[in-house]
């Protein structure tokens, strides 16, 4: 791992400066991709671009900038790309900024400032190294968060074929993978956020730890056939096991429940029917848990939580009463189970849940009693 300090003129970034657009931003003679294709990250607007260049108008320092060296010869702005596009922006005619009290473009600058912007250098550090040392040293030094997301930063490091396909399926403004998935998966392409969900779903799958594990296992591959497969499966299977589409089935993890529940064979019409009757049934609270409850419940006794039902179960209210040895809690006196009533120890109303541990048997005065106060 090598991290080397440069101060290169603006004037040589902006030499063969390429925007365009979706296909990402390049400069520093096509040698420096300052946004790399399929990935929008936020702008600065334009009080934050002005700032940059009275910045540099001034003669002050901008903070240091990170490169990262994707080849012998080429590099990628690892943090500074907002700093960066402002200034080439400017640049190429397409931010006016103000001065003074007036306004300028690029090429209505006095010479000496124009000069001077030109002769500015950034201070850059450009590190090369393993892709693991790479996004180890990215972490401590912290710049995911400001510009770059953390799967941004892992497709700064893991460039390949493998990545540039991948990004194909799962990236692009008009990508098949937001157009098969968008009414289930929750997730913004050009942040990188369905290529993230997709590879912690299959990293989940395969067993592995950490998505730079399946990327640094794959980044050479000539494709993201395998990933572009699997994503389809699992949007695949939840259309074939739950056909009736409700939207609170967006947002779900399916990812995770295929991972758990797609080699379970299921009657699609008995879940199809079963989902319908939840979704109608006023005990269930929380409808969003319905699918999980449906694909789990004949292997998880407690598969009931996923629906935050109202009321508690026959099953959780027996085992209070014999527990309680038949006494009332509030009273304590004796009652047959037939006279008493399952009550939420943590009132339903104040957020408690409907689990075993919250359920008491009250004899039907004392619940009503204790229903009255809240
Ligand atoms: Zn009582």
């Amino acid at each position: 791992m090598e991290i080397k300090k440069h101060d290169i003129k603006i004037k040589d970034i902006f030499k063969g400066f390429v925007d365009d657009g979706e296909d990402g931003i390049f400069a520093f003679d096509g040698k420096l991709t300052i946004r790399p294709p399929y990935q929008r990250n936020f702008v600065y607007d334009l009080k934050q671009q002005e700032a940059v260049i009275h910045t540099i108008l001034k003669g002050f320092p901008l903070n240091t900038m990170y490169w990262v060296k994707t080849g012998s010869d080429t590099y990628e702005v690892l943090d500074g790309q907002q700093r960066t596009l402002s200034v080439m922006s400017f640049l190429n005619h397409q931010l006016q900024i103000s001065l003074n009290g007036k306004s300028y473009y690029n090429d209505s600058l006095p010479d000496d400032l124009y000069n001077m912007l030109m002769n500015y250098e950034f201070m850059i550090y450009i590190c090369e190294g393993e892709e693991s040392e790479k996004l180890e040293w990215f972490e401590i030094v912290n710049i995911a968060g400001e510009e770059l997301t953390e799967q941004e930063l892992r497709n700064s490091v893991y460039t390949g074929p493998w990545l540039s396909d991948a990004k194909r399926h799962f990236s692009k403004r008009t990508c098949p993978a937001k157009g098969l998935s968008d009414r289930y998966v929750i997730g913004d392409s050009n942040r990188q956020e369905l290529l993230e969900k997709a590879l912690k779903g299959v990293c989940e799958w395969q067993g592995l730890k950490n998505i730079t594990d399946y990327m640094a296992k794959h980044k050479s591959d000539n494709d993201a056939d395998e990933l572009w497969q699997y994503f389809q499966d699992v949007i695949n299977w939840v259309e074939k096991i739950f056909p009736t589409y409700y939207t609170d089935m967006k947002g779900l993890d399916w990812c995770h429940l295929y991972n758990l529940y797609h080699e379970k064979s299921y009657n699609s019409s008995e879940m199809n029917k079963a989902v319908k009757i939840l979704h109608e049934d006023e005990e269930v609270q929380k409808s969003k848990g319905i699918y999980e409850y449906l694909l789990c419940r004949d292997k998880d006794p407690f598969a009931a939580k996923l629906l935050c039902l109202r009321t508690f179960s026959e099953r959780d209210k027996q085992s209070a009463y014999s527990k309680q040895g038949g006494l009332c809690n509030i009273c304590k006196k004796h009652f047959d189970y037939s006279e008493m009533a399952g009550d939420h120890i943590k009132p339903w109303s104040k957020g408690g849940q409907t689990v075993p541990e919250n359920c008491q048997m009250l004899c039907k005065e004392c619940n009503s009693k204790k229903s009255d106060m809240y």
